[in-house]
């Protein structure tokens, strides 16, 4: 930016009249200078003239007395000389040997005078000087003499210089009063011309002032000096751009205050035109959305609203009526760059000009700025000028440019307001939005539906007088209780969080309530059935255990009363009894065997059954099972194997749960599987939760689907549940084992693929201490008995 150093014009004024002053002074002394020696000069010369002529008047009277030596008539005429003429003091003649006559105004006398009075230079010679003889200032004119051309002596006029003194007075005199005269007339003269040639310039600076303090309306208006009336032609063509400027950046200024305080833009859109439009002295203004194609072959779109300047000519369509397009010419290439976000400017004549698809009254210069809306070419801002054609300055650029990214701010923020707006109105949950004092500031219909409150109620209103129990902030999902218009207590789910500005400090909170009516109800409708299930099924399991218990009775009493019929007819001749004997003893200890099964689960799910933990022994428990059904493997033709690690021997569970559960996993083996291979692995395995004992069960039988896995360990739960089928079975001894396991602190899992085996695990706890083998709980001989199905 460059500076200009202004000097006060006051200052400026004091220097022209000084510098003028000056050149008056210097040359009025060079006049005097060059004029006062020529005036001194010729008053000498009229000196040396008369004493010429009184040395020539003396040459006759002197040639007598050279001839004569006699000197009266000589000293006769100089005192006739003298006494005629007051300006003549002395008469000199003087011979060549010094004999001089000297006549005075005291008379006259005769001296033997020096060289001095006979110069070696015999040349006439007058001078003004102190003359030695007579001790006085005098003009002395001394002029050789010769007679007949023979040097004689000197002739010496002295001339009173009183004349001369005075006239050289008053020429000093004169010319002293002239150069007042001049100096104080050079210093009038100066000084007014120097203020008239100021004058305009202190007015250009009292403008200049005043547009500094903000006043665009100042205008220098003068007519004198050529130079100093284009600097304020040129002052007031840029005091005319400021304005402009200014009033361009007043309408922006405008235009964004509008757009900020209005919730809606269309509602202040054509005042903001207007104010635009009247500041950049544009004919029309117009705002239109864009609908070009992709890639434009010109601007086509909807002139949504336009404002025209009174007089000027509008267009033959009302805004928002008609589709504009201007193809053709480089419409295509500006349409590019509008969608790219240049400002794009033409004049009518433009040869590249298009044409309009509507007839409007041609401008003669336009300029055409995008809109941006989320990042979106939306449309243009359109300017217009049917009066001349401009150059559109840097400055309108920009104000323009400014003022259609405020309009693309604004449509934004509407845009993004009605979604949000959408948001909130199609939530079910309540919302109330509160300032950091938790005085609610906004709510969502579904609030007011909930609440029965109208939205002028609300706002403004503590929480706290809606929601009971306290407002917990940055709460997560907690029971609260609203009251309603109506005073009824209404439950909800009440969520907070804290709403923070960009910056980070807090605004306010935002509350969410879920109304919990239906929730409660349902809930507690199922509170009430689960109740009931859970007592249905208590009742059914203390009846199950009780038939349980008075089946098993009479059926005990079946069974001991066939083997002791079948001890009785042991014999050769009644082996059909016999059989038939063994048929009623082996249905009695199968349907012994379900009735324990049922009696165990009634127990488990009356919460009867409990848990008698100990140190077992696993490798005998294993044997034992072994032995209880190597006949079961013999007669399905499977190889049974048992490995159990010295490490892995001890297992911390109650033996007869433990071992009941190993002996149905191994049963169902054996019983799954044909003409294949069961084995039985012990490990020690080491888990999150602390270490374990593992007994894996696997076999190469007929393997479980997938799809049947999840439903295992569901009591009564068979792959095949149908009436024909092969395997006989309840289904309760995976559901009783599982349960079992887990009463232990352990589990069962299986892992099977249908056709390729299964493989199911059982996980106790290990021994806590170390304890002696021997002293372990090993299994009793009931195994048979409480194998299930076996
Ligand atoms: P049950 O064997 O008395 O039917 P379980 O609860 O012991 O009852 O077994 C449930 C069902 O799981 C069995 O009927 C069978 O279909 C399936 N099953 C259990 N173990 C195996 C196995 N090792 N191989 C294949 N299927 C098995």
């Amino acid at each position: 930016m460059q500076r200009i150093r202004l000097r006060a014009p006051s200052s400026v004024a004091a220097r022209i009249s000084g510098l003028c002053w000056t050149v008056a002074l210097f040359s009025l002394m060079v006049f005097v200078a060059a004029s006062i020696p020529e005036q001194k000069r010729e008053i000498e010369d009229n000196l040396r003239s008369k004493a010429r002529g009184i040395a020539s008047s003396l040459r006759e009277s002197l040639a007598t007395a050279a001839v004569t030596e006699d000197y009266s008539g000589l000293v006769d005429q100089g005192a006739q000389a003298l006494a005629g003429d007051d300006s003549i003091d002395f008469l000199l003649i003087t011979k060549n040997d010094g004999f001089s006559l000297i006549v005075d105004r005291n008379g006259w006398r005769t001296e033997q005078l020096d060289a001095f009075w006979r110069p070696q230079q015999r040349v006439a010679v007058g001078a003004i000087e102190v003359v030695p003889l007579f001790g006085k200032r005098a003009f002395r004119f001394a002029t050789p003499y010769s007679f007949s051309s023979i040097p004689w002596g000197w002739i010496h006029v002295g001339l009173s210089v009183d004349a001369y003194d005075h006239s050289v007075a008053r020429l000093y005199q004169r010319t002293g009063v002239l150069a007042v005269i001049c100096v104080a007339g050079s210093l009038l003269a100066s000084v007014i011309f120097a203020r008239r040639l100021v004058r305009p310039m202190l007015r250009l600076q009292a403008m200049v002032g005043k547009l500094a303090e903000g006043d665009l309306s100042a205008r220098a208006s003068i007519h004198s000096a050529q130079e100093i009336e284009g600097l304020a032609q040129s002052f007031n063509t840029m005091a005319d751009s400021l304005w402009l400027r200014d009033e361009i950046l007043e309408s922006v200024r405008f235009a964004a205050q509008r757009f900020l305080s209005a919730a809606a833009w269309q509602t202040v859109i054509l005042e903001v035109l207007a104010k635009i439009g009247g500041a950049a002295q544009v004919s029309r203004v117009f705002l239109l959305e864009n609908r070009s194609a992709q890639p434009p072959e010109g601007l086509v779109g909807e002139v949504l609203r336009e404002w025209v300047r009174p007089g000027s000519p509008g267009r033959t369509c009302a805004s928002g009526q008609a589709e504009w397009r201007w193809t053709g010419g480089d419409w295509s290439r500006w349409a590019e760059a509008l969608g790219r976000g240049e400002l794009v400017s033409y004049d009518a004549g433009s040869p590249s000009a298009g044409t309009p698809g509507v007839p409007a009254p041609p401008a003669r210069s336009s300029i055409l700025v995008p809109i941006e809306v989320g990042g979106q070419w939306f449309g243009v801002l359109g300017f217009d000028d049917c009066v001349r054609a401009r150059v559109w300055s840097d400055a309108e650029r920009d104000s323009f440019r400014s003022a259609a990214g405020m309009l693309g701010a604004a449509i934004t923020r509407q845009q993004a307001q009605e979604y949000v707006d959408n948001i909130l109105r199609s939530m079910g949950e309540s919302l109330l939005v509160t300032d950091p004092d938790l005085r609610i500031q906004r709510v969502n219909p579904s609030a007011l539906r909930l609440l029965g409150y109208t939205e002028e109620q609300l706002i403004g209103q503590p929480i706290g007088g809606v929601v009971e129990g306290g407002v917990p902030v940055n709460s997560i999902a907690m029971e609260r209780t609203c009251r309603a218009a109506s005073g009824n207590r209404i439950p909800v789910l009440f969520s907070s969080a804290e709403l923070r500005s960009g910056p980070g400090s807090l605004v306010g909170y935002v509350c969410l309530a879920q109304e919990l009516t239906e929730l409660k109800r349902t809930q507690a409708e199922l509170v009430r059935a689960r109740d009931a299930a859970e007592e249905a099924n208590r009742i059914k399991s203390v009846f199950l255990a009780t038939m349980s218990h008075e089946l098993r009775t009479p059926l005990n009493a079946i069974i001991g009363y066939s083997q002791m019929l079948r001890e009785d007819c042991v014999g050769p001749d009644q082996p059909e009894e016999v059989s038939d004997l063994e048929k009623i003893e082996r249905s009695g200890y199968l349907l012994l065997g379900i009735i324990n099964d049922i009696l165990d689960l009634s127990k488990i799910e009356s919460g009867r059954e409990t848990v008698k933990a100990q140190n077992v022994d696993v490798a005998a428990v294993l044997g034992d099972v072994s032995n209880t059904l190597q006949p079961l493997a013999r007669q399905q033709g499977n190889l049974l194997e048992i490995d159990c690690p010295e490490h892995a021997r001890m297992a911390y569970a109650d033996l007869s749960k433990f071992r009941q559960s190993v002996l149905n996993l191994v049963n169902n083996a054996l019983k799954f599987t044909e003409k294949g291979r069961v084995s039985v692995a012990v490990n020690r395995l080491r888990l999150e939760g602390g270490e374990c004992i593992e007994v894996c069960v696997s076999d190469t039988g007929i393997g479980i689907g997938r799809q049947h896995l999840a439903k295992l360990f569901q009591p009564f739960s068979q792959v095949d549940g149908s009436a024909t089928r092969k395997y006989d079975g309840t289904g309760l001894g995976l559901a009783i084992s599982k349960k079992y396991c887990q009463m232990m602190g352990g589990d069962i899992t299986v892992e099977s693929e249908l056709g390729r085996g299964s493989r199911f695990s059982i996980r106790v706890p290990v021994g806590q201490e170390p304890v002696d083998v021997e002293q372990a709980s090993r299994p009793g001989q009931e195994a048979a008995q409480m194998l299930h199905g076996a």
